[in-house]
């Protein structure tokens, strides 16, 4: 099923770009999949939402950044000032640094919107590829043992004559 991740509507028909896999989403994947809530829906966003989603996203990417920078200046300033006046404590650099990557986190996770694909594809509900080949793999295996089933039967036969 491919669901929409902005309006969280099933696409069936109309124009969507699939969501990109990062390590986010597989992250967020593995995490449902351990308490066992996953869906496995295939991620889309529409094509009403689609500009939205790219302007978010582009929006999104900025504030990592400027993000990364506070937290990069915040553990210069908590670990350098200190250092300044003569002391160095390792138990302060380190909760510092753990400080500085929560903040980083915090900017990659609560705030996340995904990256699509930047090209539309247009959604039928034939069912995406993989599903056909689904369908198509069991049957191109059962035609590949027909002729040995031939071939069995006419020694079975050819035993039978005998
Ligand atoms: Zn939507």
């Amino acid at each position: 099923m491919k669901k929409c991740i902005v309006c969280q509507k099933d696409i069936v028909s109309g124009k969507a770009a699939k969501v990109r896999e990062d390590r986010i989403i597989r992250g967020l994947r593995k995490i449902k999949q351990m308490f066992n809530i996953a869906r496995n829906f295939e991620l889309y966003v529409c094509e009403e939402d689609f500009q939205k989603n790219t302007d978010k996203r582009k929006q999104y990417e900025k504030n990592v950044i400027v993000y990364t920078i506070l937290a990069v200046c915040l553990f210069l300033v908590l670990v350098g000032l200190p250092l300044l006046g003569g002391k160095f404590n390792i138990l302060l650099l380190l909760s510092c640094a753990l400080l500085s990557i929560l903040v980083v986190l915090f900017a990659l996770l609560f705030k996340y919107v995904p990256a699509t694909e930047t090209q539309l594809e247009v959604i039928s509900s034939i069912g995406s590829s993989v599903e056909v080949t689904k369908i198509i793999a069991p049957v191109q295996e059962k035609l590949k043992n027909i002729p040995i089933q031939k071939e069995e039967s006419k020694k079975r036969i050819a035993n039978l004559k005998r």
